[in-house]
């Protein structure tokens, strides 16, 4: 008898939790609704597939340096270069191309050859011709948000122009964008530029995207709200433990914005 009256003071405690949690997120919803005019979206691994595609390439560089090192030390040592390069070269795929040869060369102590330099350029080439394929419920939900008009949509993303720009066209997104903004690094100062080129507080900005790192905390920590949409691969740089915060939602889907919005 005392075992089920526990189990009843569990399930109870459980649904409480639930409703709790559930009214929790309506408050969330609402604040957002009421607050937000302009929505950005990340672009790489947000609204299409880009890291797997890096990690491609690396695969390749590192089979080319399996006589100079264990896979670890080969991983480690390119994640240091980049680093060390990130100053100078930025975020993007010629800049990641350029790190993945400094670490052929250091690795190797000079030894590789012209031949497998070329390799690894061949390797590094596809990553600034991606198809840019949106992600599943991308188009959808961009062209149902777009219609709605209640929003300014923008894409805000980091990398290389060129790049950057090509991927947008191939996508076939571009028509959903009132303005796109590519830019070195996306830190609060970024933010807040970003919002002052759109007119807006950044108490009306909405930031999407998959990376606690660069879309989220920053934009949270200006006074802006943000959606994580976590993507299955992520680079180690942009890896951060995870947190919640009263202005951020978390989605496991892009079309389940609309359920937000
Ligand atoms: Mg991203």
């Amino acid at each position: 008898m005392k075992a089920a009256k526990k189990i009843l003071i569990l399930k109870y405690r459980i649904t409480y939790e639930k409703l709790y949690l559930c009214r929790l997120k309506i408050l969330k919803m609402n604040a957002f609704k009421q607050n937000i005019k302009v929505i950005a979206f990340d672009a790489d691994d947000t609204l299409w597939d880009n890291e797997p595609f890096f990690q491609a390439a690396e695969h390749v560089a590192a089979s080319l340096l399996a006589e100079y090192g264990t896979p670890e030390e080969i991983s480690k040592s390119l994640f240091d270069i980049e680093m060390k390069n990130m100053d100078d070269y930025g975020y993007g795929a010629v800049a990641f191309t350029m790190s993945l040869i400094e670490n052929a060369v250091q690795m190797s102590r000079g030894k590789i050859s012209g031949t497998d330099i070329g390799k690894i350029i061949e390797a590094g080439r596809p990553l600034v011709r991606l198809k840019a394929t949106p992600l599943k419920g991308v188009r959808k939900t961009l062209e149902t948000l777009k219609k709605s008009g209640k929003y300014t949509l923008v894409v805000f993303t980091k990398g290389e122009l060129l790049t950057q720009e090509n991927k947008l066209k191939r996508s076939g997104l571009l028509p959903f964008f009132d303005k796109i903004f590519i830019v070195t690094d996306k830190k609060e100062e970024d933010y807040i530029k970003l919002c002052s080129e759109m007119g807006i507080a950044p108490s009306e900005l909405l930031m999407i995207g998959n990376s606690l790192r660069s879309d989220v905390l920053p934009a949270l920590n200006v006074g802006a709200f943000a959606v994580h949409i976590p993507a299955e691969v992520m680079w180690q740089h942009e890896v951060i433990d995870d947190f919640e915060n009263e202005r951020m939602l978390r989605v496991g889907e892009f079309d389940k914005l609309l359920d937000i919005l």
